[in-house]
């Protein structure tokens, strides 16, 4: 490991964004100058990285792009995929291959995540000694209105039933060891939702905000319904919530109907004179069943859910250190 310690890995998802990739080498470039990148100024900290691009099955001429670059840069390497498989794939893939670097820095291609931020980040992470150092947008300014008021309900959703805190305006953009990276990739789901993952993993993060910058070219290939399957994604994989919703209701509804139930066959005892509408009755009836069978339903999904956690496989507890 000792050798590998000063690499610095970019891992970089990009799905047709031909514009993008010269812009964003030579920016990447720029920000992490030889002088700049000695995050340390005493001992030899400085870093040698690398760019790792993965094409998440581009139909333009993204990977051609790519491999014009590595004819000239021999620093540049590439992961090219058969066909879309999501972000979230492209990022799985990206931690995949570069495990022999020290560290690693998750980016995205357009230029939303700020690349001078880089060398600030990974001081950070060496001088206070991180696991991780993560970013998050202190505004949402030139999102989309709809799309930014969602992120936020979702966020605050998932961070009030979720055991796992999820940090609201997170960015995929972070930088970390590789033994977090490591703890990672220990969680071998298929249905990945890496913030939630990065969250799980536990080790010692912290988050730097910067302002909301825009795309710089292209188009983002997040439509309004790839970002909802996106959040039910997170939902499912990090709170059974809903179920212990489901349960609940079921077993409201049974016990009101029970009350009910209870209040009418009083009434007939106190006063047998009196008739009972069988409108009411079949109301009490329907709403009794209808209960059970919500309640009932919620505790199969608690079962489902456990085999759910089960068939995911994470390990039981990862540790930090030990001797
Ligand atoms: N991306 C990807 N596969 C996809 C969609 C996006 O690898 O199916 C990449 C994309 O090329 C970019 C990053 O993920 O580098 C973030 O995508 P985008 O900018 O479209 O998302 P947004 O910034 O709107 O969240
Ligand atoms: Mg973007």
């Amino acid at each position: 490991m000792s050798d590998s310690v000063n690499k610095l890995a970019l891992i970089i998802p990009v799905h047709n964004e031909e514009e993008n990739i010269v812009p964003f080498y030579r920016a990447v470039k720029d920000a992490l100058t030889e002088r700049k990148l000695k995050v340390l100024p005493a001992d030899s900290r400085h870093f040698i990285y690398e760019f790792w691009y993965i094409d998440d099955g581009s139909t333009d001429q993204t990977l051609l792009q790519i491999k014009q670059l590595q004819d000239k840069d021999t620093s540049v390497h590439f992961v090219s995929f058969s066909r879309n498989f999501g972000k979230e794939a492209a990022l799985y893939a990206g931690l995949k291959y570069t495990q022999n670097y020290g560290y690693v820095a998750l980016m995205d291609v357009d230029l939303q995540d700020p690349p001078e931020l880089l060398p600030v980040m990974l001081t950070k992470l060496i001088t206070d000694r991180l696991d991780s150092v993560a970013t998050r947008r202190s505004d949402r300014k030139g999102e989309k209105v709809l799309i930014s008021f969602f992120s936020k309900l979702f966020y605050r959703i998932l961070s009030q039933i979720s055991s796992t805190k999820l940090v609201s305006g997170a960015r995929d953009y972070r930088v970390m060891s590789q033994q977090m990276v490591q703890a990672v990739l220990s969680l071998p789901e298929n249905q990945r939702f890496s913030k939630g993952l990065f969250a799980w993993v536990g080790f010692r993060t912290v988050y730097i905000s910067y302002d909301n910058v825009n795309r710089q070219r292209g188009n983002s290939s997040w439509g309004f319904w790839k970002l909802v399957k996106y959040a039910i994604t997170g939902l499912i994989s990090f709170s059974t919530f809903p179920l212990t919703l489901v349960v609940a209701l079921g077993l409201i509804t049974t016990l009101l109907a029970l009350l009910g139930a209870i209040f009418l066959v009083v009434r007939k005892l106190l006063d047998p004179a009196v008739a009972i509408g069988g409108w009411t009755t079949m109301t009490v009836i329907i709403m009794f069943f209808g209960g059970l069978q919500m309640f009932s339903l919620g505790i199969v999904g608690r079962y489902i859910a456990a085999i759910f956690l089960e068939t995911k496989r994470r390990p039981i507890y990862i540790a930090k250190e030990s001797k």
